[in-house]
């Protein structure tokens, strides 16, 4: 908790200072809103117990059974890791990539980076070497680990093959599905003020800024860094003396970056809904998917709640996020001075809703996974899975790489306000 402690907006780059929090409290943004600090009570104890039962649910997850396909008296058993198998040596390794890194490598490093974050600071004593770099870490991979996704993903496979055959869950099943809510729960116990303020600073960067006196946010540890006790590195960058991560004024080249990665998943999004994202092979007959008819197919099957959220989150949801990003880069562009809390707004949904996209990717590598009985049944992932694996990713990267304070920046200086590297000031202070 920041109780007093002045803070830079990350959205909107507002100079404020946080009142102290009552119980579970939370500080909002007088400019744009966004939520600057909630105070979250017993944070590392809570946050620590989650922790290790979730680093025990996820070594079974990945360790036993996870769903059995039984058709015809043949059965084929499946671990997390068969579906990233069977994709690479279908010749879709960079989708397989993707699919390990965000169901299994990235939940599982923020478990262990939490765990080495959280023991010293239960323990006590002197923090060890590489501390701030740990959490660091932890909060860069946050957006990666997408196993409630994946549960989605899971579901609808079942769904799909129930006509064709008995899906058995395994004991892995369980334990992932408990391990989803366990890492919501950690997170969401999780303060990460409690854990910057433990980190040791010099008294010259502990201190609110001076009337008039110039000052960048961290973007991560969001630590407001008077100019003079900003860190040089070997290279000539400025970074923070918290957490040591590279400071920007603003994210670098954040207009050129988006506008390349918009217009990159425009073009796939094209051949992404139009190829064919994987071919069903059943009793010697092959047959094509593609998104749209995988959405058509549950809807025949009366399954029309997943056939909504898989033409939500697969064909709706990318759209939705290349227009918003569109307009939000054109609006900066043209120095628009409209709505701005609600355009800030929208750049929040955008990051909020883009992971939901991996649905159809992790419904390919299930069913590839469950699949493959030769002429009898198999599934291959076909061309139009990787398109679109492209393009969830891009466009995640693209609302990382838009900077929000863009928005604001454009009202302050047309009335002649401050240029985008902060002054304190006594009157910005909600
Ligand atoms: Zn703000
Ligand atoms: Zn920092």
């Amino acid at each position: 908790m920041s109780a007093g402690i002045p803070t830079l907006c990350p959205q909107c780059d507002l100079l404020q200072q946080s009142p102290p929090l009552p119980p579970k409290g939370t500080a909002h943004c007088a400019r744009c809103g966004h939520a600057l600090h909630r105070h979250r009570p017993n944070s590392i104890d809570r946050t620590l117990a989650l922790t290790l039962t979730g680093l025990v649910l996820f070594v079974v997850a990945n360790s036993y059974p996870f769903l059995s396909f039984e058709m015809q008296g043949q059965m084929t058993q499946t671990t997390l890791m068969t579906g990233v198998h069977d994709l690479t040596a279908q010749g879709k390794g960079a989708v397989a990539a993707v699919v390990f890194f965000t169901s299994v490598l990235a939940p599982g490093l923020q478990l262990v980076l939490l765990l080495a974050v959280l023991a010293p600071l239960k323990l006590g004593g002197r923090l060890p070497p590489g501390f701030p770099t740990l959490f660091r870490w932890f909060k860069s991979l946050a957006p990666w680990g997408m196993m409630d996704v994946f549960m989605i993903g899971i579901l609808v496979s079942v769904v799909k093959l129930t006509e064709m055959a008995s899906i058995v869950p395994g004991a892995a099943l369980f334990a992932f599905v408990v391990l989803i809510f366990v890492l919501a729960a950690a997170q969401a116990a999780l303060d990460p003020d409690v854990v910057w303020e433990r980190v040791p600073l010099p008294a010259d960067v502990r201190r609110s800024p001076a009337v008039g006196e110039r000052v960048i946010g961290c973007d991560i540890c969001e630590l407001v860094v008077p100019e003079q006790a900003v860190l040089m590195d070997h290279q000539g960058r400025q970074r923070c003396p918290r957490c040591t991560d590279v400071l920007h004024v603003r994210k670098p080249e954040s207009l050129q970056r988006t506008w390349a990665l918009v217009i990159t998943a425009a073009l796939c999004y094209l051949p992404a809904n139009l190829y064919p994202i994987m071919s069903v092979t059943s009793l010697g007959q092959t047959q094509s998917d593609t998104i749209l008819s995988g959405v058509l197919f549950l809807l025949h099957h009366g399954m029309w709640p997943l056939a909504a959220v898989v033409f939500t989150a697969s064909i709706f949801v990318p759209l939705l996020k290349l227009l918003i990003l569109f307009s939000l880069l054109l609006s900066v562009q043209l120095r628009s001075h409209w709505r701005p809390r609600d355009r800030t707004r929208l750049y929040r949904i955008t990051e909020a809703i883009g992971r939901w996209s991996m649905v159809d990717v992790y419904v390919v590598t299930i069913l590839v996974a469950l699949v493959h009985l030769g002429n009898l049944a198999s599934i291959e992932a076909e061309a139009g899975a990787v398109f679109f694996c492209i393009v969830v990713i891009i466009t995640m990267l693209a609302a990382m790489s838009f900077d929000p304070r863009l928005i604001w920046d454009a009202l302050e200086q047309d009335h002649g306000g401050a240029p985008p590297t902060r002054r304190a000031d006594k009157h910005n202070r909600g």
